[in-house]
């Protein structure tokens, strides 16, 4: 084998070890891609069913999920005193008939037409 024969093979080996490893990090990359995206879907699957337990249990749960349920009940009453907090800061309030959010100098809530009994003119 010629010197110049060995540097073709050469290259032509390096070539294809080159183009084996691009294809095997695209692959890598899609497969990892797709590992996260089930990860994902089964996360909210749990999720979905977890929110159906609470709704159906929530009352009366397994001794293992009291925690849980404690922990999603406390959860709840923070976010409703942040909302609380944010509609005030906006100076609107959740209507009464459809929860729809409505400003304090609305005399009717805009999404359903049920009077604001909150009603008050601003200054
Ligand atoms: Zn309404």
């Amino acid at each position: 084998m010629s010197i110049l024969d060995f540097i073709q093979e050469k290259l032509s080996t390096t070539g294809n070890a080159v183009a084996k490893k691009t294809m095997d990090i695209a692959d890598l990359t899609k497969a990892s891609i797709r590992l996260a995206t089930e990860e994902e879907k089964l996360e909210k699957v749990f999720a979905e069913i977890g929110k159906i337990y609470y709704e159906q249990y929530k009352n009366d749960p397994d001794a293992r999920l009291k925690g849980y349920i404690a922990q999603v009940e406390l959860m709840n009453e923070q976010l409703e005193e942040l909302r609380t907090a944010i509609h005030a800061l906006k100076r609107e309030q959740p209507c009464t008939k459809c929860k729809m959010a409505v400003k304090n100098d609305a005399k009717f809530c805009s999404n359903c037409g049920a009077q604001n009994i909150n009603y008050r003119e601003e200054e």
